[in-house]
């Protein structure tokens, strides 16, 4: 059975390169009938809050990303992948290493001379342990294969090789005794049963490591997939303004899961030309051969397009819950039943004109305020001295409106129109202006008709002169 995981490192947000990470795994692991697990990578100490935890699991279940079984915290498990690595040396897969800063600092000099990475030499490897200066304490360093090759079937970008003497002698244990992050991901992602690797491809060269590391150990590598990372529109690395934020500010952005979530599907994966892919769908489909090999772009009109197709499609009753913690906190505190209940009328409406719940908060506001309200400068325009005293007349023709209902006041708002001789948008406007405050608004007679007699005749008195 498959088992994926997500492991972030707890030193930041939740971000959304993460984010893809994860879902693609749930997917991975949802279509597979497997289990996708987590993992909190908390070995450094000094950069690891709890803060950075609970963001992460908030963001996961906001998402709607599920794991199962408990939440393994890696830090927990130092002593296990210690224990490990002293295995490795009782087994004389690995070794003590006492070379001292300046040794290495030699190494790494000369690395940098020839403009190729630092490769620890290897000096300790077959040396006698007999040798070991007085006082220092050693590193525990893997012996890696000197000659031929390190092959991953990557699964995204198909069969990649490394010269081994690429691959120095890998420290699984610092002279502290604490595992190295190279150990402990090895230890774990076997422990955890995990037999699919999907994460992002600056973890490629790492494979190439951890495969070793689990041939030494005896143990079967689990299969690997990395993605190419996203990019920003200019093609360069994602930065904050091109979208490199965390999950949480999407969410007070106003986007909705769902949408969020099909957006990262398709940033990376594609499935023919389908753009709005349903949670179950994006679950029948699924799978890796998806998966494309350069990186995708990150593009907030595409996210706004999806996310306005969303809210549309969303049912009134789900978006007032979703838009409801945005409403209370403009309108500062829980609502009366009288607001609730024209939000839940007006929703329907007013869906179709928010790109984001931000937007509709925003939007839903005039059915909830206090009279007098507020105008915006496009509503004081409309509402000129000709426009007042039109108001005025109106109002006395509503006020004798007795079955208050959509069509009710059509027809009396139409009567009026022939009555004044005038077009209906100049009735309409004003009205929208008296009754929102602003110059756009749901369907002027749905509005009138959610706002209830007595509250619209109020407010178009507020207005009329
Ligand atoms: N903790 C690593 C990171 O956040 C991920 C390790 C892995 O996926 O193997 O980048």
């Amino acid at each position: 059975p498959v088992v994926t995981r997500f492991a972030p490192s707890p030193t930041g947000f939740l971000h959304i390169g993460g984010a893809r990470t994860a879902l693609f795994n749930w997917l991975f692991a949802r279509h597979h009938g497997g289990k996708f697990r987590l993992r909190i990578e908390d070995t450094d100490r000094k950069r690891s809050t709890q803060e950075a935890i609970d963001a992460i699991l908030e963001g996961m279940q906001w998402l709607g990303l599920d794991w199962d079984d408990e939440v393994v915290f890696q830090f927990s498990r130092a002593a296990h992948h210690a224990a490990l690595a002293r295995q490795l040396l009782a087994d004389g897969k690995a070794y003590h290493c006492y070379a001292s800063p300046e040794e290495l600092e030699e190494m790494r000099a000369a690395a940098r001379a020839e403009g190729r990475p630092m490769r620890y030499d290897g000096r300790w490897r077959d040396r006698d342990p007999a040798e070991a200066p007085e006082g220092v304490k050693p590193v525990v360093r893997l012996k890696m294969p000197q000659s031929g090759e390190t092959e991953i079937g990557d699964l995204v970008q198909g069969p990649v090789t490394v010269g081994n003497e690429q691959l120095d002698d890998m420290i699984l244990l610092r002279a502290d005794g604490t595992p190295t992050y190279m150990l402990s991901v090895v230890v774990d992602d076997h422990d955890m049963g995990v037999t699919h690797i999907i994460r992002g491809d600056d973890h490629l060269t790492n494979a190439f490591r951890q495969t070793q590391l689990y041939t030494a150990l005896g143990w079967h590598a689990p299969l690997f997939a990395h993605i190419p990372l996203i990019h920003g529109p200019d093609g360069a690395k994602l930065s904050k303004r091109h979208g490199a934020l965390g999950v949480e500010a999407y969410r007070d952005m106003g986007y909705l899961p769902a949408a969020l979530r099909n957006y990262l599907l398709r940033l990376g994966w594609g499935h023919g030309d389908d753009e709005i892919i349903s949670g179950e769908q994006a679950v029948a489909w699924f799978d890796l051969d998806g998966v494309g090999k350069s990186p995708a772009r990150f593009d907030f009109v595409k996210l706004d397009n999806l996310n306005g197709v969303y809210m549309r499609d969303s049912e009134p009753a789900a978006l007032l819950t979703a838009a409801l913690p945005l409403i209370e906190a403009a309108s500062g505190g829980p609502l009366s039943e009288v607001a609730m209940e024209r939000l839940r009328r007006g929703m329907d409406g007013l869906r179709s004109r928010a790109k984001n719940l931000v937007e509709l908060a925003e939007n839903a506001m005039f059915y909830i305020t206090d009279r007098p309200l507020a105008l915006n400068a496009k509503a004081e325009k409309i509402l000129n001295d000709d426009a007042r005293s039109r108001l005025a007349r109106l109002q006395a023709v509503l006020s004798k409106v007795d079955e208050w209902n959509e069509s009710a006041i059509e027809t009396a708002v139409r009567d009026f129109v022939d009555a004044e001789g005038c077009k209906l948008g100049e009735v309409a406007q004003p009205l929208r202006a008296a009754l929102s405050g602003s110059n756009s608004s749901p369907g002027i007679f749905e509005v009138m008709d959610i706002l209830g007699r007595g509250e619209c005749l109020a407010r178009v008195a507020d207005q009329a002169s």
